[in-house]
């Protein structure tokens, strides 16, 4: 079924979630309707569909969703990066601000190796922030970040800074 709807009439504006003076771009209504979110993903596919990536890494944790069905259309496998203290295994961890607070992610040190080629996919980037450790993560492994594509992009904050010399991809922009 074609989708009439324009994608951004899924996402609800949440003022001052979680915190006063945020404007919280909720995906929920997007994720619970069958089209729309494939729609989604499929816009989220095309523009990276000749960079050729081995993996998808997703990041805790808007990012699993969006990233494994953007892995599964892809036909690549899905790497999770995680929030500290939740991956079994010996792991690489980075630090970042966030728009609201400062947190870290790590994935496992035999996630990727050279020769991968890594697409990093997460719902919404703000300050890039958590992109940018994203980045310095696949770094670590010797495996090569081709692009970082989002659903959301915050255009008024300096994003695509941070993630110097990583193609960014995003379906809308606020
Ligand atoms: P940043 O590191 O500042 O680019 O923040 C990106 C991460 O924070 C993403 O994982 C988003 O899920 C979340 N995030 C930041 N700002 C917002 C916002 N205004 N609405 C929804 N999610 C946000």
């Amino acid at each position: 079924m074609t989708l009439t709807t324009p994608l951004s009439a899924f996402v609800r504006d949440v003022p001052d979630f979680p915190k006063a003076g945020i404007l919280f771009r909720d995906i929920t209504p997007l994720l619970s309707h069958a089209e729309a979110f494939g729609e989604a993903v499929e816009a989220m596919a095309q523009p990276v569909l000749t960079l050729q990536p081995t993996h998808v890494l997703g990041l805790e944790s808007r990012g699993f969703i969006f990233g494994s069905a953007l892995a599964q259309k892809l036909g690549v496998g899905f790497v999770p990066a995680r929030k500290p203290g939740k991956l079994p295994m010996p792991t690489h961890k980075e630090a970042y601000g966030l728009e609201y607070g400062s947190d870290a992610l790590e994935i496992h040190t035999d996630a990727f190796g050279p020769g991968d080629r890594v697409l990093i996919v997460d719902d919404v980037m703000a300050t890039g922030g958590t992109a940018a450790a994203a980045q310095r993560l696949v770094q670590k492994t010797g495996a090569q970040a081709v692009a970082l594509t989002v659903f959301i992009e915050l255009t008024s904050l300096p994003g695509r800074e941070k993630v110097e010399g990583l193609p960014v991809f995003s379906v809308l922009r606020y």
